[in-house]
């Protein structure tokens, strides 16, 4: 505590010698003076004095003592002054310490600056009034002036344009701007945050742009050409829309005329060519489609529905659909759904049916021998399904399996050219797939055939859960005989046996009539395949054996009258609902009539009474086969060339009291247009309150929002070119039908 005052005391006295050292001088001199004089005055006037009583001896002792005080007192302050000498050396030293640690920091300081100043970045400092305190070498160079003609100065460079600015954690604040320099536009990224330089001084705003001209400018060009490429991709899509409604509307005559000219008495000669002339109008038809689909689904068209669907009846249909293509190979085509599937699930029917049509399609077109099967089988993952398309045909090479997914791509040029196509199939289905959120593989081997499998997730429908499509029938302990080969045979050897049957396939007709005897058969099925003569034996020998049914499998349904050995018979490709009806239990007896499902007859027979018909088509052979349908279908038909006279023509009919029961109307007329002429006739009926007449419209124009402006117009529904016979009579029974109803 004493210490620490005194040590107080010592300083506070230092500071004051040090502050005020006139004072202090003025003191010591006085203080100096005062002793001396008072020491001499002292001696002197001692030994003045009459009595002092001096004597010598005790004067040499004092003397002597004073002499050994001043010697003491001198020993001590050279003691001290070794002692001040020794802490100056040490001051010393850590002044050249110092010294060299400032010549350090200078340096330092010097290379930061200097740092700071060559940055490529622009720094700024400001103080709280705006005044530049720093500015970089890059920064002057930017303003295009010196140091020190900025620093002081308000000086900022003109904003053209603001980015959002946005602010980090740490408050620094973030914002992109492009200013106006001498040297022209730039765009500058700025990082700006407060900093306190020295304290006890207000903070600064200290800011650092990066020149981001470069990037931005790239970024620009690029969203430019990404905005280019949309706009390019989506003219493509309209291009190729309106290229194939152009392609479409001469082809539909092409097709039309040679389907009427198919009609009339010719010789076998022109025959032959009318019906070239319809393939290839056809085949170019299903091209146009193709790249229309593909460009379609390119742009990001491809809406896919919802809806619940029978699995195996789009799988029978399939397999119906292709089974002509198929035998006039003679190829097998069979189609198996596993039992084990919801009969019901929700998807997409048609475009799924266009995936699994190309598929099977193709493995008709590549398969010379043997045949095709379908198969429809839980997938590994939960509501997942899969269909397997199996060929036995010209298999794929494993380089060309990836291939062959992209558009325009051939496994093989040379066997292309053989089969014909495009290529665009199995992109196009690859695509659609992708978008059901499946995948299609393949697994091949070149000369022994290929396996297309697609596994889609295909949720099952809620409304028929757990029901089935036909009964099932139990043959649990029955015998069934199969005598037949190939695909199909084992398939329904498969389905047979998950109903319970002990079944035997048996493709040897001596095996066969070896077995017969062994047992009285439930059911035995004969494939005509295996030769109609022994088909027949072999239907002969059964008879007896199996009392109750005796089936021929055929592959078409001409041959059943020579075969009156058989009890009936089933066509292939089979349908399982056909099979479970002919193996139920009742006994069947042989029928004379033996046809299963009398082929419905096409209804071109003509109505009871005719439509009056107003046809609106520009294009005259379009109108000459639209006169020539309509008249085969027995209705009156009156044809307009544009949409003005299919107006005028409307308003006669309408005034004379003959109004058209039907108008058909083109969308792309000249002087007034479809849509407009519908208008005008349905703002006509509302003022007027006239019946309403059904319009129809004729287009080849497959976009969806060319329909929903059909719809807008007022009209009732479209018919897509090319028309034929089957697609008119259709909708004008339709129409007819729905006439009735509201009748
Ligand atoms: P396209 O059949 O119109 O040429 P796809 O895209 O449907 O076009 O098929 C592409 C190619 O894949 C075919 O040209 C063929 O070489 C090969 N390919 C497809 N399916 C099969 C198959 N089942 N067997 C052998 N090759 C096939």
């Amino acid at each position: 505590m004493a210490m620490g005052r005194t040590f107080r005391i010592k300083v506070r006295m230092r500071r004051f010698r040090r502050q005020h050292p006139r004072i202090a001088f003025a003191i010591r001199s006085f203080m100096i003076f005062s002793a001396t004089f008072g020491g001499a005055y002292g001696f002197v006037s001692g030994s003045r004095s009459e009595n002092s009583g001096y004597d010598p001896h005790t004067f040499a002792i004092g003397a002597s003592f004073l002499f050994a005080l001043a010697c003491l007192g001198l020993a001590t302050l050279s003691m001290r002054l070794r002692f001040v000498n020794k802490r100056l050396r040490k001051l010393a030293a850590h002044n050249e310490a110092l010294i060299d640690r400032n010549w350090e920091l200078k340096e330092a300081e010097e290379r930061a600056r200097s740092l700071f100043e060559q940055q490529g970045d622009l720094i700024v400092l400001r103080d709280h009034q705006n005044r530049i305190t720093f500015a970089n070498d890059a920064y002057c160079a930017l303003a295009g002036q010196a140091r020190g003609a900025l620093v002081g100065t308000r000086f900022d460079f003109d904003v053209l344009e603001q980015g959002d600015s946005a602010r980090e954690s740490s408050g620094t604040r973030v914002h992109d701007q492009k200013i106006a320099t001498p040297l022209g536009a730039r765009w500058i990224a700025w990082r700006e945050g407060y900093v306190r330089l020295d304290a006890g001084q207000p903070a600064e705003l200290q800011s650092v742009g990066r020149d981001v001209t470069d990037r931005t400018e790239t970024e620009r060009a690029l969203s430019d050409a990404r905005d280019q490429a949309d706009a390019a991709n989506r003219a493509k899509s309209r291009f190729l829309a309106m290229a194939s409604h152009e392609i479409r509307t001469p082809l539909n005559g092409i097709i039309g005329m040679g389907g009427l000219l198919l009609d009339t008495t010719l010789t076998p000669e022109q025959a032959t060519y009318a019906k070239a002339v319809k393939t290839s109008g056809e085949a170019l038809m299903a091209l146009i489609e193709e790249l229309l689909d593909y460009s379609k689904i390119e742009a990001g068209k491809l809406d896919l529905e919802q809806r619940p669907f029978a699995l195996s009846t789009l799988i029978e249909e399939i397999t119906e659909l292709l089974a002509p293509r198929a035998q006039a190979k003679t190829l097998e085509i069979a189609a198996y759904v596993d039992e084990r599937l919801p009969l019901e699930v929700v998807g997409d029917a048609a475009r799924l049916r266009q995936v699994l049509l190309n598929l099977a399609g193709n493995a008709i077109k590549f398969t010379a021998s043997g045949g095709v099967a379908l198969i429809v089988e839980p997938g590994i993952r939960p509501n997942e399904i899969s269909f397997l398309v199996r060929d036995t045909g010209i298999g794929i090479a494993a380089e060309a399996q990836q291939r062959i997914f992209r558009e325009f791509e051939q496994a093989d040029e040379r066997v292309a050219r053989t089969y014909g196509g495009t290529g665009l199939g199995l992109a196009i289905s690859e695509r659609i797939v992708k978008r059901m959120g499946g995948r299609i593989t393949l697994a091949s081997e070149p000369g022994k055939g290929s396996t297309f499998e697609v596994a889609v997730p295909l949720a099952p429908s809620e409304a028929r859960a757990g029901q089935t499509a036909f009964p099932s029938p139990d043959l649990t302990g029955k015998s069934i005989l199969l005598i037949a080969e190939g695909i199909e045979a084992s398939l329904i050897a498969r389905r047979l046996e998950r109903w319970g049957s002990q079944t035997c396939l048996v493709t040897d007709a001596t095996v066969a009539e070896a077995l017969l005897p062994e047992r009285s058969w439930h059911a035995v099925l004969v494939d005509r395949a295996i030769g109609p003569a022994i088909a027949d034996r072999l239907g002969g020998v059964a008879r007896a054996h199996a009392p109750q049914r005796l089936v021929l499998l055929t592959s078409s349904s001409r041959h059943e009258k020579q075969s009156a050995a058989f009890t009936g018979f089933l066509v292939k490709p089979l349908r399982a609902a056909s099979l479970a009806a002919r193996l139920a239990l009742t006994p069947e007896v042989a029928s004379p009539e033996l046809a299963p499902e009398p082929p419905v007859e096409a209804t071109s027979a003509a109505p009871a009474r005719g439509l009056s018909v107003l046809v609106a088509e520009d294009n005259e052979i379009n109108a000459l086969l639209m006169r020539s349908l309509l008249t085969k279908l027995g209705h009156r038909v009156v044809i307009a060339v544009h949409g003005e006279a299919a107006l005028e023509s409307w308003l006669a009919a309408s005034s004379a009291g003959t109004p058209y029961d039907l108008v058909l109307m083109d969308i792309q007329m000249p002087q007034l247009d479809g849509i407009e002429a519908t208008k005008r006739i349905r703002a006509h009926e509302a003022a007027t309150g006239g019946h309403h007449t059904p319009i129809l419209a004729l287009t080849a124009n497959t976009l969806v929002e060319d329909r929903y402006a059909c719809f807008e117009a007022g009209m009732n529904g479209f018919l897509i070119k090319p028309l034929d016979r089957d697609k008119l009579d259709e909708a004008l029974a339709g129409l007819a039908a729905s006439r009735q109803l509201a009748g």
